[in-house]
C-alpha cells in the first residue's frame, strides 16, 4: 500500500518529513521504489495527478491587468487623454470621442501585442526547462524535469541543475553549489548517510540536494523527495519569481525617441495654435487643431510595434534552432562583431571515431584493420583502461536504429574501439568494479578511475609488477590530453615491462602525439598506476605508467564552412576556442576557413600575458587552444576592452562566468550543462555554429525593421506637420486671402494617423531580410537610431511628402476647387503607402525584392485603400468633413503620391551605382 502522503489527493502532500534524518532504506520503503528500477510509467502518471507537474508557479509572467495599466499610463496615451479631455471641455464630442477611440484602439492593440509577446516568451522559457536522467521501468531515460515525481530515482552529474529536492543515495565526489538557497558560494561535498539532528539548517544537510542548486563536481544518484512548489525553492519562490524586466538598448532608445516626439508634437501644436490665433482664427478651432497636430505627431504605434517585432523575432530565431532566453539578445545579436566558438560539437560534428592506437612501437590503424583478439599486452591494457576509465554506455537496443552511445562521444568512441578488441564494458566492470574516481575536468584535461583487480585477470607481465608492491591493492587508470598526462607520468610500458620515462622516450611520445594532432585528430594518452586507497585525490594522479596513445577524428560540420564565410563577409570575426591540442585546433580551423595562418595562442601563453598584452593580442588571433575555462573569461574581457560585441559559446559548468560576461552567452542545447544554459542569453538547440550565424542574421533583420518603422513614422509626421505649419505661407507670399489657416481638420489628422502608424506600421516588423544584410558591417550599438545618414533620409522624405501634399492643396484651393482639403487628405494617405513600399528595402529596388513579398503589407494596403475610398464616398465623409472627389481627382492624387516612390527608388538606384553594385 502506498503511503497516504503520496496517494491521497485530499491530503495535500506535505514536506514536514525531515528527509535528511531517515535512513536510505526508510525513504526507499516510504516511496515503495526500487532504486535500481525506478517507478513504472503507470505509477508515475498517477503520482503526477496527485502532485502535479514539477514546476514553480510562474508569477514572472506579467498579469494582464498590469500590462493594461502600463499601456494606459504611457506618456503618449496620457497626452492623448488630455487632448480628449480638452475636446470634451470645448464640447467637441465628436473629436473627444474619436481621440478616445484612438486611445482605446491603440491600448487594445498594444495590450494584445504585449500579451502575445509575453506568452511567446513564457513559452520559450518552458522550452528551456532542464532535462533529467531518471530510472523508469528499469531503464535510464531522459525526460523533462517537469515530469518528475517524488520517489523518482535520478542521476546527477557535473553541470546539472538539481531538478527537485532529493536525498542523495550515491555520491562520487559529488559537490553541489547551493548559493541560490543558502548564500554559501563554496560547493558542499555531499554524503549519503542519515543525519541525526532534524533541525539542521539547509546548508548542513549534507545528504540532501535542493532544487535550483548546481552540481559543480562529481556524480551521484538521488531519490526525489519533494517536487514543484513543495520544494525549498518553491517555498521562497514568490520572493524570487519577479522576473526582471529588461528593456533592450534599442527599446530604451526608441522609448526616448517616442517621448521626444510626443513632446515635440505638443510644441509644434502650440506653435500652430499661436500662428492661427495671430492670423485671427478663433480659439476653439485652433485648440482643436493643436490637439489634432499633437495626436498626429505622437507615434502611438511604436511600443506595440517594438514589442511584437522583438517577440516575433525570437520566434523566428527558434525556428532556426536558436532559443532566446533574454529578449535583449534578439537585438544585441545584430551588433555582434566576434563569435567565439568551442570546437567540439559546434564546429565539428562531435562524432568521434578512433583511428589510431599507438602503444610503444605497435601501431594499429583501427579504421582500416580489425583489432585481432591476440594483441600485445600493452594494447590489451590500453583497451581495458579506456573501457574502465569511461562514463559512457553503449546502448544496444532491439531496434538497431536506436542503438548508440549514451554519454560523451569521445568516451563512446573509445568503448566502440575496445569492443572491436573484445572488451565489453559491463563485463569488464563486473570483474573490476569501480571503487573510486576523479572525474574529467577541462582544467586538468584528464580523468582517473580506481578499480578492484582480481589477480587472475591480469596479464602475467603486469601481475609481476603488481605483486612486487603487495600493499597496492587497486589499479587506477587515467586517460587525458597527452601533454598533461606526460607531466604526471614517471614510467612507461615498454617491451612488456615498466621502464622509467627518460627524456628521449618522453620526446618520442610527444612527437608521435603531435604528428596525430597535426592531421586533425584528437589524441588521448592512457596510463595506469597501482594504488593502496580508493578515496583518490588530484595528488594521486602522479607517478603514472604511460601505456599509449589513441587518435580519433571528429569531422568538421559541413554547413560551418559556409557559415564562417558568411561571418567574414558580415564583418564578424569567427574565433575558435578549444581545450584541444594547438595542432588539432589549427588543422580544423584552417579546414573550416577560420584562419589561413598557423598562429595559435595557447592557454599557457595566455596565462603569461598581462591585460594590456592580451588586449593587443586578441584581435589578431583566430585560434586559442589548450585553454581552460577561466581563460575564456579573459578572452571575452580583452575583446570587450577592444570595443567588440562578443558572442561566446560554452557548455561546461566552468564556462558560466564567460557566458555571463559575453554580450551574448551562447549555451549548447544538446551537450550543454544546465549551469551553462542558466548563464546564457541564447541556447543552440542543435549545438551548431551555423545557428549562431543564422541568429545574428535575424538580429540584424529585426534591428532593420524597427528602424524602418521609426523612419516611416517620423518622416510621415514631418510631412503632416509641414502641411499644417506651412499651409498659410503660399497665400501670404502671393498676397491671396487664405480661406482658413487650417489645412486639415483634427479628425482628418487622427484618421490619417490611424491608417499609417496604426495599420501600415504593423506590417513593417514582418519585412524579410535585406539582400545585403550579411554583407555589411555589424550595427554599432552606440550609433543612434538616426545615424548612418538615416536622419537626413527621414528629413528629405518628410519634406517631399509635405511638399507634394501642400502643392496639391494650394493649387486646388487657388483654382477655387472645394475639394482641396480632400485632395490633401487622400494624397497624404497614398504618399505614405508609397513611402512604405519604397522603404521596404534601404538599398534594393522594390521590384527586385518583389512587390508582393511582404504579404501582410499588401493586405494592409488593400484595406487602407478601401477605407480611403470609404472616407470620401460614404457617409463617413460627413463625419470627417470631407468633400467628394471625382474619380479623376482620386486618380490624380494617387498618381502624384507615386512620385514619392519614384524619387526614393531613384535615390536608391543612385546609391547602388555609387557603391558599384550596378555598372553605371
Ligand atoms: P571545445 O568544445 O572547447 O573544443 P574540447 O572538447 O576540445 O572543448 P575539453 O573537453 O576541455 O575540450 O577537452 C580538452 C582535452 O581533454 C582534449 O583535447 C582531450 O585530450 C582531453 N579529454 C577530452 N575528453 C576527455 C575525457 N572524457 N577523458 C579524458 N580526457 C579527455
Amino acid at each position: 500500500m502506498p503511503t497516504q502522503v503520496i496517494t491521497s489527493p485530499s491530503t495535500p502532500p506535505t514536506n514536514s518529513i525531515p528527509w535528511h534524518t531517515l535512513e536510505q532504506k526508510e525513504i526507499i520503503a516510504h516511496f515503495e521504489v526500487n532504486p535500481e528500477i525506478g517507478f513504472s510509467q503507470t505509477k508515475v502518471d498517477q503520482l503526477l495527478l496527485d502532485y502535479g507537474a514539477n514546476e514553480l508557479l510562474d508569477k514572472g509572467v506579467k498579469p494582464p491587468l498590469k500590462i493594461f495599466w502600463e499601456q494606459l499610463t504611457a506618456v503618449m496615451v496620457l497626452i492623448l487623454l488630455a487632448a480628449a479631455a480638452l475636446s470634451l471641455f470645448l464640447s467637441k464630442f465628436l473629436e473627444a470621442g474619436s481621440i478616445l477611440a484612438i486611445v482605446i484602439l491603440f491600448t487594445i492593440l498594444g495590450f494584445v501585442q504585449e500579451y502575445r509577446a509575453a506568452k511567446a516568451i513564457a513559452a520559450l522559457k518552458k522550452l528551456a526547462v532542464p532535462a533529467v536522467r531518471v530510472f523508469r521501468d528499469g531503464k535510464l531515460v531522459e525526460i523533462s524535469a517537469r515530469f518528475l515525481v517524488p520517489g523518482d530515482i535520478i542521476l546527477l552529474e557535473t553541470g546539472n541543475l538539481l531538478p527537485a529536492d532529493c536525498r542523495i543515495i550515491e555520491s562520487f565526489n559529488l559537490r553541489i553549489q547551493e548559493a541560490a538557497l543558502t548564500g554559501e558560494s563554496e560547493p558542499v561535498e555531499k554524503t549519503t548517510s542519515a543525519l541525526a539532528n532534524a533541525d539542521l539548517p539547509l546548508a548542513d544537510r549534507l545528504n540532501m540536494g535542493y532544487m535550483g542548486t548546481l552540481v559543480t563536481y562529481g556524480r551521484g544518484k538521488a531519490l526525489v523527495v519533494e517536487t514543484g512548489m513543495r520544494t525549498e525553492l518553491g517555498k521562497i519562490a514568490s520572493l524570487i519569481q519577479s522576473v526582471k524586466e529588461e528593456l533592450t538598448p534599442l527599446q530604451q532608445k526608441l522609448d526616448k525617441v517616442g517621448k521626444q516626439l510626443a513632446l515635440g508634437g505638443v510644441a509644434v501644436a502650440l506653435l500652430i495654435m499661436v500662428l492661427g490665433l495671430l492670423t485671427g482664427e478663433e480659439l476653439t478651432k485652433m485648440l482643436l487643431t493643436a490637439i489634432g497636430v499633437a495626436v498626429a505627431v505622437i507615434p502611438e504605434g511604436l511600443p506595440a510595434v517594438v514589442t511584437i517585432t522583438l517577440a516575433l523575432g525570437a520566434q523566428r530565431m527558434l525556428k532556426r534552432n536558436a532559443l532566446i532566453r533574454k529578449l535583449p539578445a534578439v537585438e544585441t545579436l545584430g551588433s555582434v562583431t566576434v563569435i567565439c566558438s568551442d570546437k567540439t560539437g559546434t564546429l565539428t560534428e562531435n562524432r568521434m571515431v578512433v583511428q589510431i592506437i599507438d602503444v610503444a612501437g605497435h601501431r594499429l590503424e583501427v579504421a582500416k584493420q580489425a583489432i585481432a583478439s591476440q594483441q600485445p599486452v600493452g594494447v590489451t591494457m590500453l583497451l581495458a583502461a579506456v573501457t574502465l576509465c569511461n562514463d559512457a554506455h553503449l546502448q544496444t537496443a532491439e531496434n538497431s536504429e536506436n542503438s548508440g552511445i549514451i554519454g560523451d562521444p569521445t568516451e563512446g568512441a573509445l568503448l566502440l574501439a575496445a569492443l572491436q578488441g573484445g572488451m565489453v564494458n559491463d563485463e569488464l566492470l563486473d570483474s573490476m568494479p569501480r571503487i573510486g574516481e576523479l572525474p574529467f575536468d577541462s582544467s586538468r584535461k584528464r580523468m582517473t578511475t580506481v578499480h578492484h583487480c582480481p589477480d587472475k585477470l591480469l596479464p602475467k607481465e603486469v601481475l609481476k609488477v603488481w605483486q612486487a608492491i603487495p600493499q597496492n591493492r587497486y589499479l587506477a587508470f587515467t586517460k587525458g590530453a597527452v601533454d598533461y598526462l606526460l607531466k604526471v607520468s614517471s614510467h612507461v610500458w615498454l617491451e612488456n615491462a615498466v621502464k622509467p620515462m627518460d627524456s628521449e622516450i618522453r620526446q618520442r611520445i610527444q612527437v608521435a602525439g603531435d604528428a596525430l594532432s597535426a592531421s586533425g585528430m584528437r589524441v588521448l594518452g592512457v596510463a595506469y598506476r597501482h594504488i593502496n586507497h580508493t578515496d583518490i585525490k588530484e595528488e594521486d594522479e602522479s607517478g603514472l605508467i604511460f601505456i599509449g596513445l589513441v587518435g580519433m577524428i571528429d569531422p568538421p560540420r559541413e554547413e560551418v564552412r559556409e557559415a564562417v564565410t558568411r561571418c567574414k563577409t558580415a564583418g564578424i570575426l569567427p574565433v575558435m576556442i578549444t581545450g584541444d591540442h594547438p595542432l588539432t585546433a589549427n588543422y580544423i580551423a584552417r579546414d573550416l576557413g577560420i584562419t589561413t595562418e598557423t598562429t595559435v595562442l595557447t592557454g599557457d601563453e595566455l596565462s603569461k600575458m598581462n591585460e594590456q598584452q592580451l588586449n593587443e593580442a586578441v584581435e589578431n588571433v583566430s585560434v586559442f587552444a589548450r585553454v581552460a575555462p577561466e581563460h575564456k573569461l579573459r578572452i571575452v574581457q580583452a575583446l570587450r576592452n577592444k570595443g567588440h560585441i562578443v558572442a561566446m559559446t560554452g557548455d561546461g559548468v566552468n564556462d558560466a562566468p564567460a557566458l555571463k560576461k559575453a554580450d551574448i552567452g551562447v549555451a549548447m542545447g544538446i551537450t550543454g550543462t544546465d549551469v551553462a544554459k542558466e548563464a546564457s542569453d541564447m541556447v543552440l538547440r542543435d549545438d551548431n555554429f551555423a545557428t549562431i550565424v543564422a541568429a545574428v542574421e535575424e538580429g540584424r533583420v529585426i534591428y532593420d525593421n524597427l528602424r524602418r518603422f521609426v523612419m516611416f513614422s517620423v518622416a510621415g509626421n514631418i510631412g503632416k506637420v509641414a502641411v499644417m505649419l506651412f499651409w498659410p505661407l503660399p497665400f501670404a507670399l502671393s498676397g491671396l486671402k487664405v480661406e482658413t489657416t487650417v489645412a486639415l481638420l483634427p479628425l482628418q489628422l487622427l484618421w490619417l494617423n490611424l491608417m499609417t502608424d496604426g495599420l501600415l506600421g504593423l506590417s513593417m516588423g514582418m519585412e524579410k531580410a535585406e539582400k545585403n544584410v550579411m554583407n555589411r558591417p555589424p550595427n554599432s550599438p552606440d550609433s543612434g537610431i538616426f545615424s548612418g545618414g538615416m536622419g537626413l533620409r527621414v528629413s528629405w522624405i518628410g519634406v517631399v511628402i509635405g511638399l507634394i501634399a501642400l502643392v496639391v492643396g494650394v493649387v486646388y484651393n487657388m483654382l477655387g476647387f472645394q475639394q482641396w482639403q480632400s485632395m490633401i487628405f487622400t494624397t497624404l494617405a497614398f504618399l505614405q503607402i508609397f513611402q512604405a513600399l519604397a522603404t521596404r528595402s534601404n538599398y534594393d529596388s522594390l521590384f527586385s525584392i518583389g512587390i508582393f513579398s511582404n504579404r501582410v503589407m499588401c493586405y494592409i494596403i488593400g484595406i487602407m485603400a478601401v477605407l480611403q475610398v470609404a472616407a470620401i464616398y460614404t457617409p463617413l465623409s460627413v463625419f470627417l468633413g470631407l468633400k467628394e472627389l471625382s474619380p479623376l481627382d482620386f486618380l490624380l492624387s494617387v498618381a502624384l503620391s507615386a512620385i514619392l516612390l519614384v524619387v526614393i527608388e531613384f535615390v536608391k538606384l543612385f546609391k547602388r551605382r555609387r557603391a558599384g553594385l550596378i555598372p553605371g
